[in-house]
């Protein structure tokens, strides 16, 4: 009789929660957050949690929090029902044969796996990741109201309360005039401590990029991510940028981030464990950015607390972190879905000590904000 320990059931539940203020990307305004949360249990009572989330439905990815259950659902929960829970790789690399793409889905499964093998070890989920250099990170704050005088009033108050001081402004939306006027008042208007970044998300074209970029320089911005489409032309602009250019989107797993690496596409890498495919793709990921001397920084998905935490276990192992990580995203939203409410002082995250996350997920918030209104766990158990 085999003792292994099997996976017996996985979960999705979609939740949906309400943000603080709408969200304005080149791409979209968010207005509410979804998120797909994954739930975990196996033959021996361990539970591990994951999440995948996306940035207004499809607005920035191939994947939303509906597909993302449907592919859990129909797809991967039946491929990993029943196999060894404590050889998360080899389960995964069963997801990657049967299952293309997906990278949100599949990152969110796997962080389930990997915290539920941890709370089972009774280690920080770091510890299966390459284990903690550090016990919190810095947090960056996205000003993205649409407007000059709301985003200095917000990093005033962010800085007044000690809570971030490295700030990226979302542009793209507007010309590049009224962008690069925004972005130098708001750099103006706040003290030296403050650092000022953009985003683009890719809305400008190339011509453009090259002389707003210089515009940014001048305006003392300190890094531009994401200006571009495309690998090749990313690498074109890092020549001449005199700021640092991070590239973002063109990174979807360890082969582009290769490829990225190999045509010297960015100063810096945002690390996005969804957008990589899971926490062990986007380990890879660091590792042929360290490799090639390009700097690591901490990406969000705008994920709530769950992947949040994921994200920062990965990154508590980095070893270099000089732009840190802009892991806000469950200050975005405006209710508690956590038992204990993360920690956010000092400029940082203080990440939790416990085993698997360190985190747990409060049963009330779940119930009153699941998308399906249903109160009762409905498990996909193998009898
Ligand atoms: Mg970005």
């Amino acid at each position: 009789m085999s003792t292994e320990i099997r996976i017996s059931a996985i979960e999705t539940i979609i939740l949906d929660l309400p943000t603080i203020r709408p969200h304005r990307l080149s791409m979209v305004t968010m207005n509410r957050q979804s998120m797909t949360i994954v739930r975990v249990r196996c033959s021996d009572g361990c539970e591990g949690l994951g999440e995948g989330t996306t940035i207004g439905g499809l607005a920035y990815g191939p994947e939303s929090p509906e597909g993302m259950k449907l592919t859990i659902d129909e797809y991967i929960a039946p491929l990993l029902i029943g196999r060894d829970a404590t050889r998360i790789q080899a389960a995964m690399d069963a997801v990657v044969k049967a299952v293309k793409g997906n990278h949100f889905a599949k990152c969110a499964v796997e962080a389930a796996l990997i915290d539920c093998h941890a709370r089972r070890l009774g280690l920080p989920m770091s510890e299966l990741l390459g284990g903690r250099r550090r016990d919190s990170l810095p947090i960056a704050w996205t000003l993205a109201s649409g407007d000059t005088a709301k985003d200095i009033d917000e990093a005033q108050a962010m800085l007044d309360r000690r809570r971030h001081k490295d700030f990226k402004l979302k542009i793209g939306v507007k010309s590049i005039e009224e962008d690069i006027r925004h972005v130098g008042a708001v750099r103006k208007a706040l003290p030296a401590l403050a650092s000022i970044r953009v985003d683009v998300n890719m809305a400008w074209r190339e011509r453009e990029a090259r002389n707003a970029i210089a515009a940014l320089a001048d305006a003392g911005c300190v890094l531009v991510e994401q200006p571009v489409q495309g690998i090749a032309s990313l690498a074109r602009l890092r020549r001449t940028s005199p700021i640092a250019v991070m590239a973002d989107e063109v990174l979807v797993g360890p082969e582009s981030a290769l490829e990225a690496a190999t045509a010297r596409a960015a100063d810096v890498f945002s690390i996005k464990i969804e957008q990589a495919g899971g926490l062990f793709a986007a380990a890879r990921v660091i590792a042929i950015a360290e490799a090639a001397g390009i700097s690591i920084y901490g990406g969000t998905m705008l994920e709530g607390p769950i992947g949040t935490i994921a994200a920062s276990q990965l990154m508590a192992g980095v070893k270099e972190l000089e732009w840190g990580t802009e892991f806000f995203g469950p200050l975005l939203l405006t209710e508690e879905i956590l038992e204990e409410p993360l920690r956010f002082e000092n400029f940082e995250l203080q990440l939790p000590k416990g085993p698997g996350l360190g985190v747990a997920l409060s049963e009330e918030a779940v119930n009153r904000f699941r998308r399906d209104g249903k109160h009762a766990s409905t498990l996909r158990v193998v009898g």
